[in-house]
């Protein structure tokens, strides 16, 4: 067995690094041990932002959280910014035109590599290959066992092992269930930021397609959220920024869940139909193969007017009534596609649920665990596309470090 460590961390992410590295600011003399259950920490860092790392967003609203974790502002506005934490061990940051923020290199790499340089400057250890899988609590200690049989005692734990989402990445959702044959309850889990899918029939011939539109999820007639962005259209899922951000309202509402797409949400009705009576008289030539020529990618330009008017293009445009051009335009601002569900867990870049929000108190202890901090995506906290997750993890990562340390207080040898 090996020698008996202060604060043990479980997972090496984004929270768990920055948990590491503020408890041993705190508490300089207290042995800090990362233990990874992958080959090396940071992996799934290196992914983020498409290699970027939007690590943080200018626009911090509480709106951007999802989740039963109450005091998630309060833990964001008690910790340094991403800019100071960052700052303070040598990343540059800056911020795009919609205030998504990242390193001023562009590179997820530098972010890890001076993460991995802070940390053993500060004499924390790394233990990579460590998968932890029980968690025992002793009157003098806690132990931390291995999928090998390795054990690890501590005197505190912090449990930064991400949910479910991206298993590829080490996060399979296991130490949730462990928590959970703890004691602890969790709240509906499923895949946040992530593709929709719909059925496939409906995306015959859009394979590929990008387009600009305003994105509406609508639920037995009520609208729940509006995005504007770039819509991605795949074989059997919609995909971009503004659906993702849709993706966690599966958690939420039972039922029919639809998408309703405005494919030129910077024209009203009346302008579509205005400018679709024009494009009919310039192109009377022309077969319907060419009615939506300049206005969309061809293969979209196809699909609309086909699913539209049901007739075959080659048709002449000068044989369209006024109800068929108001029919075009109705569809192209009313594009609905009905909800299937999430796609996979490996496609989905968060976990919507996770361990709920009564099961932590304010310096995310556990309540019916004291000694054992949480931190992260294993929370039931998701944030909107934008640099909202990490910043999650960066703050929760600091309190639960700063609380956890501070817990050790006198307890040092
Ligand atoms: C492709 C992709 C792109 C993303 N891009 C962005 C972005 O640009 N901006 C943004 O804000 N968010 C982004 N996210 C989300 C963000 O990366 C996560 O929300 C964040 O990393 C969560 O941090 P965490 O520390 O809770 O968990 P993770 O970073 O997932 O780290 C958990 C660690 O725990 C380890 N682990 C798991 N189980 C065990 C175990 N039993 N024993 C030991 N170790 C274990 C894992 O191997 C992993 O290293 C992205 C996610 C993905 C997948």
């Amino acid at each position: 067995m090996s020698k008996i460590t202060d604060i043990a961390v479980i997972g090496g992410g984004a929270s768990g690094l920055a948990a590491a590295i503020e408890a041993k600011n705190v508490m300089p003399k207290a042995r800090v041990v990362i233990l990874e259950k992958l080959d090396r920490v940071g992996k799934k860092l290196l992914a983020t932002g498409n290699g970027r790392c939007n690590l943080s967003n200018m626009d911090m609203g509480s709106h951007h959280y999802h989740g039963s974790v109450k005091n998630v502002m309060r833990i964001i506005n008690g910790t340094p910014t991403a800019k100071e934490f960052f700052g303070s061990i040598g990343v540059v940051c800056s911020a795009d035109s919609k205030g998504r923020i990242y390193p001023r290199s562009n590179s997820a790499a530098t972010v890890l590599n001076a993460l991995r340089l802070r940390a053993k400057e500060l004499g924390i250890v790394e233990r990579c290959g460590f998968e932890a899988n029980f968690i025992e609590s002793t009157p003098d200690c806690f132990r931390i066992s291995s999928e090998k049989g390795e054990k690890y005692p501590c005197k505190r734990v912090i449990v930064a092992a991400g949910g479910y989402a991206a298993p590829q990445f080490g996060t399979d959702g296991s130490v949730i269930r462990l928590l959970r044959s703890n004691g602890c309850h969790t709240t509906k889990i499923c895949p946040a930021v992530a593709p929709l899918r719909v059925r496939p029939e409906l995306l015959k011939g859009l394979k590929g397609v990008r387009a600009k539109g305003k994105v509406t999820a609508l639920s037995a007639g009520r609208i729940l959220k509006e995005e504007t962005g770039e819509i991605q259209f795949t074989e059997s899922s919609l995909s971009g920024i503004c659906v993702f951000n849709m993706a966690h309202l599966i958690s939420q509402y039972v039922g029919k869940l639809t998408l309703r797409l405005d494919l030129a949400s910077d024209m009203d009705m009346e302008q579509l139909v205005g400018y679709l009576r024009i494009i009919q008289y310039q192109r009377s030539s022309c077969t319907l193969e060419e009615i939506l020529t300049g206005l969309f990618v061809r293969n979209l330009a196809f699909y609309l007017t086909k699913r539209a008017l049901g007739k075959p293009l080659t048709e002449p445009i000068s044989a369209l009534k006024e109800a068929d051009l108001r029919t075009i335009a109705q569809l192209i601002k009313n594009l609905d596609f009905e909800v299937l569900g999430s796609a996979p867990w490996k496609e989905a870049q968060v976990t919507s649920g996770g361990i709920s929000g009564d099961c932590v108190d304010e310096q995310l202890q556990l309540r019916g665990a004291k000694g054992i901090f949480l931190c992260g995506e294993i929370l039931d906290v998701d944030g909107d596309c934008g640099g909202y997750n990490l910043q999650w993890a960066w703050s929760s990562g600091i309190m639960a470090g700063r609380c956890c340390a501070n817990s050790l207080r006198g307890a040092l040898l």
